[in-house]
C-alpha cells in the first residue's frame, strides 16, 4: 500500500519541523560516533584528555568494531562481497595538518582506518585501493589475516543459494528502468528451510534472513573536537553485504564519507553510499555550516537534497538509509537521519564527558523498508 503524496507531506513537514526546534549545545572536547562505537568512547576520551591527536582518539573509537568480530559491517567479520571476500573501505582527515588519506576495497587487512592514516602520513597521495593498498598495508607492518568469520560465511551462503534478481546488479533505485521489488513473503519459506540446513542456529536466523533481503549498511564514522577546537574525522567499513566485487562507496570518498574542515567542523555518513556520493554528503554539511546553518540544519538540508533527486518519491526513497554525524568546530553537534526508524529511533553516540546515546532528528517517520513484510505496514 502506497503512503498518499498528501499523508507523506504532512509527516515529513512534522518531522522536520520537530527536528528544528531540537538544539544541539556547543561544549569541548567532544566526540561524536555511530551507535555502534559506543562501548569505545571512554578510550578515547581519556586519551583526548590526555593530551592524545583528535585523529588518533577518533582511531580508538573505530578501531574497536574493526577489532569486533562480532559487529559484521566493519573490519574482521564484515560481511563480504558477492564472491565470499571481505573488502573493507575507510578514510580520514586531519584538521590541524589539513591532510587526508584513504584506503578502499582492501583485502586480508583488518585495520583500514590505521592504513588510510598510514597513506596519509607515509606517502604523497591520497588514496590507494585493491592490491596496491593491501601491500602497502602489509610493507607497514599490518598483519595478512582471513576476515570472513564463520557466521559471516554462513550468512552469504544463505544469501548465494537464495537471491533473485534483487541484487547489485540492477539498476540504481531511481533510474528510469528501476522497479520496486516484489513482495519478499515467497522468498521467506525458501529462506527459512536453507538457513536451516546451512545449520544457523534458530535464534540466529531471522537476523541472517533480514540480512539476505535487505542487504545492510553499517559502517562507523566518528570525528573528534579537542579542547582547542582541533578537529578530525575518520570512517570505515565492510560496505554493502553482497556488493559487486570492486565497488566502493562513500567510505572511502573524501567529501562524501567524511570530511572535516580546521575552520568549520566534520562530518561523516553510514547508509546508502552511492546516495551519499551524489551529493558528496558530508562535504555539503561542512559547507553548509560555513555558510551559517546550524549542524543540525546543515545535515538536514542535505537529506532533503538527497529526497529532491529523487523527486520526494516514496517508492523510492524507502530503499535509501542515510545518517549523518555532524560536528562544529565549537562543539556543538547533531545527528540526522533520512527515516526516523520507527520504533527503534535511529541514534547515534556522543561523549563531551558523559558517555549517552542520543536519537537523530529526522526527515520522514518510520523505516527505509519494513521487515517481515506484513499487511500492516504503512506502505
Ligand atoms: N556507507 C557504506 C557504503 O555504502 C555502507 C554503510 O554505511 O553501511 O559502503
Amino acid at each position: 500500500m502506497e503512503i498518499s503524496r498528501r499523508k507523506f507531506f504532512v509527516a515529513s513537514a512534522a518531522a522536520t519541523a520537530a527536528a528544528n526546534a531540537r538544539s544541539s549545545n556547543g561544549k569541548r572536547p567532544l566526540i561524536i560516533c555511530a551507535a555502534n562505537g559506543y562501548r569505545y568512547l571512554d578510550r578515547a576520551f581519556e586519551a583526548l584528555h590526555s593530551g592524545a591527536d583528535t585523529l588518533d582518539a577518533g582511531l580508538k573509537v573505530v578501531t574497536g568494531p574493526e577489532d569486533d568480530p562480532a559487529d559484521d559491517s566493519v573490519g574482521l567479520g564484515g560481511l563480504p562481497n558477492e564472491e565470499g571476500v571481505v573488502e573493507l573501505d575507510a578514510c580520514c582527515m586531519h584538521g590541524p595538518t589539513r591532510r587526508a588519506g584513504s584506503v578502499g576495497g582492501v583485502r586480508n587487512i583488518k585495520n583500514v582506518s590505521l592504513v588510510a592514516k598510514a597513506v596519509m602520513e607515509h606517502t604523497g597521495h591520497v588514496m590507494l585501493v585493491g592490491e596496491g593498498a593491501e601491500r602497502f598495508a602489509v610493507s607497514m607492518g599490518f598483519p595478512r589475516e582471513n576476515l570472513l568469520t564463520e557466521h559471516s560465511r554462513k550468512v552469504w551462503t544463505l544469501w548465494r543459494e537464495t537471491h533473485s534478481n534483487q541484487d547489485w546488479w540492477g539498476p540504481q533505485v531511481g533510474a528510469p528502468n528501476w522497479t520496486a521489488p516484489e513482495s519478499h513473503a515467497e522468498r521467506l519459506v525458501k529462506l527459512n528451510e536453507v538457513a536451516a540446513n546451512l545449520g544457523i542456529p534458530e535464534d540466529q536466523r531471522a537476523d541472517a534472513i533480514h540480512k539476505v533481503l535487505v542487504p545492510p549498511t553499517g559502517t562507523i564514522h566518528c570525528s573528534v573536537v579537542n579542547a582547542a577546537g582541533e578537529i578530525s574525522g575518520v570512517t570505515t567499513t565492510s560496505g554493502l553485504a553482497w556488493k559487486i566485487p570492486g565497488r566502493l562507496g562513500d567510505s572511502p570518498i573524501i567529501g562524501a564519507g567524511c570530511y572535516t574542515d580546521a575552520d568549520v567542523g566534520s562530518a561523516g555518513a553510514t547508509g546508502s553510499g552511492e546516495e551519499n556520493i551524489k551529493v558528496a554528503g558530508a562535504h555539503t554539511i561542512v559547507e553548509n555550516m560555513r555558510r551559517g546553518m546550524s549542524p543540525q540544519e546543515a545535515g538536514m538540508d542535505t537529506l532533503k537534497r538527497i529526497a529532491h533527486y529523487h523527486k520526494d518519491d516514496q517508492t523510492q526513497l524507502k530503499y535509501v538509509s542515510m545518517i549523518y554525524y555532524i560536528l562544529r568546530k565549537d562543539g556543538a553537534y547533531a545527528g540526522v537521519s533520512l527515516w526516523s526508524g520507527g520504533d527503534r529511533k535511529r541514534r547515534f553516540a556522543v561523549h563531551d564527558g558523559e558517555k549517552r546515546y542520543e536519537t537523530c532528528a529526522f526527515l520522514f517517520d518510520g523505516n527505509p523498508i519494513e521487515w517481515p513484510p506484513s499487511p500492516n505496514v504503512p506502505w
